[in-house]
């Protein structure tokens, strides 16, 4: 079975009086271990499509299994519990609390899921920094590390609860393209260590680095 089923996804949006429909129906599939890049121009759809197999969003219409559970009929707190423990995400604008320095800015989604002891937080934290090469950054706040730094503190922070899928928005939109490049490079590796990888993107460059791509047209995927 695979990770993500998606089946004939709708999502309109209510501007006012005007219905806007962003989702007429996209289909996909996304296996456990694959890297995938949703790609598509600009008003296409993606971020809507990401944002509903995120659990960020509900279908208007269609049906969504995540990891084998039925998802697109839940709402407000029963959705959050399912992405608070299977989708790890990162933004383009990193979205790092400034107060807090980078183990507490990846602690944070433990102390956000209960009943994990503080020293475990951090230790869990701390495994996650030195592996993806933060280790001696630790203590650092946010404004204090470049940008391509700071994404990796994100995708830490999204890997510590380990999420059954990785999920990125234009990673290196706010990026030059040396720590663009470095990014990508740490999503390549968690790949080859088996992490399922799901980013949208516009830039051809990051869409070639994974491995399948989903061209997303019009609200549909073609
Ligand atoms: P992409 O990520 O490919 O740029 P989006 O998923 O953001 O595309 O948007 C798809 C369409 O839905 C666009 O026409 C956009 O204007 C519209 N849209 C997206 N979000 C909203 C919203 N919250 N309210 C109304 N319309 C929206």
């Amino acid at each position: 079975m695979p990770l993500i089923h998606a089946n004939g996804l709708e999502k309109t949006y209510r501007l006012g009086r005007v219905d806007v429909p962003a989702l007429r129906g996209a289909d996909c599939d996304i296996e456990a271990g694959e890297f995938v890049a949703i790609t598509g121009p600009s008003g296409s759809g993606k971020s809507t499509l990401m944002h509903i197999l995120g659990c960020l969003d509900t279908p208007t219409a269609g049906r969504y299994e995540l990891d084998g559970e039925d998802v697109s009929r839940l709402r407000g707190k029963t959705l959050a519990h399912v992405r608070n423990r299977k989708v790890g995400f990162v933004f383009q604008t990193f979205n790092l609390m400034p107060r807090l320095n980078v183990l507490e800015n990846v602690a944070l989604p433990l102390q956000y899921r209960g009943g994990i002891p503080r020293a475990e937080r951090k230790s869990r934290a701390r495994a996650i920094l030195a592996r993806l090469g933060m280790g001696d950054r630790m203590d650092h706040r946010p404004d204090e590390l470049s940008g391509g730094e700071r994404q990796r503190v994100a995708i830490a922070r999204a890997l510590v609860g380990e999420p059954a899928i990785l999920m990125a928005d234009e990673p290196t939109g706010n990026l030059d393209s040396q720590s663009g490049a470095e990014v990508m490079k740490t999503f390549r590796e968690l790949h080859e260590a088996g992490h399922t990888i799901l980013l949208v993107t516009h830039d051809a460059n990051v869409a070639a680095e994974a491995h399948r791509t989903i061209h997303i047209s019009d609200g549909r995927v073609v």
